[in-house]
């Protein structure tokens, strides 16, 4: 399956979107945080982020959901600074610290090529929503070079859904978390209480666009919709309504990953509900939502 955007570029539809996304920049409303700061002027708003991305490090990564790892790895792209910024962060020195260097596109495109070259199975933009334009940018430059594995938005969930639909046509494998059902907790973890709203959006728009997890007769990725979810202690998530959303209103057939691995980082210890490890119950508790909702393709 060839990846989308060869298709895009060949149509001249990638050189538009990216002159859309960047217009977008002047007055940013990239994401639903709304700041209409000029970044092509250097100004920043949440994300402090001005006209050029950052990266706090690129490899192959072995760490990722078994269909982007295969036996080559996820060629990941780690994207410094983040438009939801929950205070529990695992990345907090990058994504709120903004621990990174700048990069032009061409060194981007570079990055991905080198992934590429080491035998990736795709690009994983990590934490992409803030830096649309400059992605867009540097694919411009990388598919001439022969870049031609599939490109993974690997993201908070937390997306403007005109966004989304610059990157239709274009990114193969939409990665987003589910993080919080209700208001109050997304607006006391990460002041979006909108994110729950934002997030339903984006998956039917992302699962619209690419449709449920295809892979190839290795197991690998080639399209589709991937979720993730981190449960939290104490179900400050809403584990169960984020699966039942999941399962009813997207498809039964999605591939969800349900991650265990939370534990109190960056700021969790200020916030006492929080501030401790998931316990195995709450795990197993999730677990049997899932399939309790029909979800069998779990990862
Ligand atoms: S991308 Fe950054 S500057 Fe633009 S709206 Fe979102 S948080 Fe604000």
């Amino acid at each position: 399956m060839r990846p989308l955007y060869l298709d895009a570029y060949d149509r001249g539809i990638l050189e538009e979107r990216v002159e859309r996304a960047h217009r977008v920049l002047e007055n940013c409303r990239l994401c639903p945080r709304n700041c209409k700061v000029n970044r092509l002027k250097g100004e920043k708003g949440v994300c402090k982020t001005g006209a050029q991305a950052e990266v706090s490090s690129y490899g192959p990564h072995y760490g990722e959901e078994r269909p982007l790892v295969g036996r080559g790895g996820s060629g990941t792209i780690f994207l410094t600074n983040c438009n939801l910024l929950c205070v529990f962060c695992q990345n907090y020195e990058i994504s709120h610290l903004g621990e990174g260097y700048q990069v032009t596109p061409g060194v981007m495109a570079g990055m991905m090529m080198d992934l590429q070259k080491q035998g990736c199975h795709n690009i994983n933009l990590v934490t992409p929503t803030h830096v649309v334009p400059q992605i867009l940018s540097a694919l411009l430059i990388a598919i001439p070079s022969g870049l031609n594995v599939p490109l993974v938005y690997n993201c908070s969930g937390y997306e403007e859904v005109e966004t989304l639909r610059l990157l239709d046509g274009i990114i193969d494998i939409y990665m987003p978390d589910f993080k919080f059902w209700e208001p109050e907790k997304a607006k006391r973890y990460c002041k979006a209480p909108d994110y729950p709203e934002k997030a339903k959006e984006a998956l039917r728009e992302m699962h619209r666009q690419v449709g449920e997890l295809v892979t190839d007769s290795g197991g690998i990725a080639l399209r589709g919709l991937l979720v993730r979810h981190l449960v939290m202690p104490d179900n400050v998530a809403g584990t169960k309504e984020i699966l039942n959303f999941i399962a009813n209103e997207i498809s039964r057939n999605t591939y969800v990953n349900i991650m265990n691995q939370y534990r109190p980082c960056g700021k969790a210890f200020e916030f006492r509900e929080i501030a401790r490890p998931l316990s195995r119950g709450e795990y197993l508790a999730a677990l049997q939502w899932a399939k309790e909702a029909g979800l069998s393709r779990l990862d």
